[in-house]
């Protein structure tokens, strides 16, 4: 049988992401709020926030603020870091879903848990972060 033959190589890619219609989610979470939008029409809601619904297309969308409050759905602890996070710790991911909306879910960073005390069906809640240096983000904290 022949031996594979592998070739690695390098590729970087940048993206722009127009933020120009959720700006006002950057904002709100710069001051510590989390908000997400939410379809006029169908009254879908939406996280990460969309500037038009997934739903039916609708373009007439308003800001609601969105409590964190939420179940985990799934997790997995990364302990093989990706070169971008090569300065972390092994950390742990979540989905999980809203309380106040069902079906409705986010995937982001928990902390403030050992590993090993993670579980499926745990609450937990989303939480405004700032960096030193950078956009704001979220993450979980147990509740
Ligand atoms: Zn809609």
């Amino acid at each position: 049988m022949p031996k594979s033959i592998t070739d690695i190589r390098e590729i970087c890619l940048k993206y722009e992401i127009p933020v120009e219609q959720i700006k006002t989610f950057w904002e709100e979470l710069e001051d510590g709020r989390l908000v997400t939008s939410k379809c006029s029409d169908c009254d879908n809601v939406m996280f990460p926030p969309q500037s038009y619904c997934q739903n039916c297309l609708s373009k007439d969308i308003k800001w609601i603020g969105l409590e964190g409050e939420a179940v985990v759905k799934g997790f997995t602890h990364i302990c093989v870091l990706p070169t971008t996070f090569s300065g972390e710790e092994p950390y742990t991911i979540v989905v999980a879903e809203f309380k106040k909306h069902p079906g409705v879910r986010a995937f982001a960073w928990l902390e403030g848990i050992d590993k090993e005390d993670v579980e499926v069906g745990m609450d937990v809640k989303l939480t405004p972060k700032q960096r030193e240096e950078g956009p704001p983000y979220y993450v979980y904290k147990p509740v």
